[in-house]
């Protein structure tokens, strides 16, 4: 928590879940406010491990599957996918040492399912989360979630995009939801380009860009054609990223399908820590007010 929190917001601040999800395990010490933006970005850094910045993508609001599959049934649809997929991957001559991982420790999980077929669809803790897609982000253990928990939503910086409003209003109105966390991060990769720099990087070719040490970007790899589409696109990039946790929670709390009484909190998540801190002026215009 903040030192220059005021009494309005910290009003808001004993909820369950919003004390359970600043987990106290991740403090630190001095308690101080960390340095924002970290600099002195690389290209490892932007690329990350896999070398490509989309390539960990994940995040959907979780909670659609439906609880009448039972595990069996699972695991048989498992297997069915794995034979299903080693039968591409031979028809396509490739081999992918990640889908083979990923498929084993899908197996792996299926086997040691358990009670887990028996989740309802609505979260149990009754929250949802929209964040980063940022592969070095796991909600799941920097908030304390177990399957069946909560929504998390996930996009690109965890921006409030039409289809994360969306999202959120599903979470509310058909599956009970009644406190939501934004949550940016520290040294996200949408802080290091703009709509323009993206927009021309895609006019000229499609191939993977990687960020060079004075903030300009090159592609690397065979030349591809690029396309002028992403000139439509609303990128949602960051300039500052207390403000954009700031404007993202302010465009839900005034948004028309958002009720009054959800408080909205807003949080920085630290990559270099793994602490949240808060936005209290986020946190301030997100409260409830019913
Ligand atoms: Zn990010």
């Amino acid at each position: 928590m903040q030192p220059d929190s005021n009494s309005d917001h910290a009003s808001q601040k004993n909820t369950q879940a919003q004390s359970e999800i600043t987990n106290p395990r991740t403090i630190t010490a001095d308690g101080s406010r960390r340095r924002l933006l970290t600099g002195g970005f690389s290209r490892r850094s932007f690329l990350g491990r896999a070398g490509v910045l989309t390539a960990t993508a994940t995040g959907v609001a979780a909670g659609v599957m439906s609880p009448l599959v039972s595990s069996k049934i699972r695991g048989n649809v498992a297997q069915a996918h794995n034979a299903q997929n080693a039968q591409n991957v031979a028809a396509g001559g490739k081999s992918s040492q990640v889908l083979q991982e990923v498929l084993s420790a899908n197996q792996r999980y299926v086997e040691t399912f358990g009670d887990k077929a028996n989740l309802t669809i609505p979260p149990a803790r009754r929250f949802a989360v929209l964040t980063c897609m940022d592969a070095r982000l796991d909600p799941a253990k920097f908030a304390g979630l177990a399957e069946g928990d909560a929504h998390v939503i996930r996009n690109a910086g965890g921006r409030v995009s039409d289809d994360a409003i969306r999202s959120l209003v599903i979470s509310y109105k058909l599956l009970g939801t009644k406190e939501w966390f934004v949550i940016h991060h520290t040294n996200c990769g949408m802080e290091f380009f703009t709509d323009d720099i993206i927009r021309n990087l895609l006019a000229n070719s499609l191939t993977t860009a990687v960020l060079n040490s004075d903030g300009t970007f090159t592609d690397v790899g065979p030349a591809r054609t690029g396309s002028t589409e992403g000139d439509y696109i609303n990128w949602l990039t960051i300039a500052n990223q207390e403000e954009s946790v700031a404007r993202d929670v302010r465009r839900i709390r005034f948004h028309p399908l958002v009720p009054d009484e959800i408080p909205i909190y807003g949080y920085i998540y630290d990559v270099k820590t793994g602490k949240l801190n808060e936005v209290p002026k986020a946190t301030q215009i997100g409260r409830a007010t019913l």
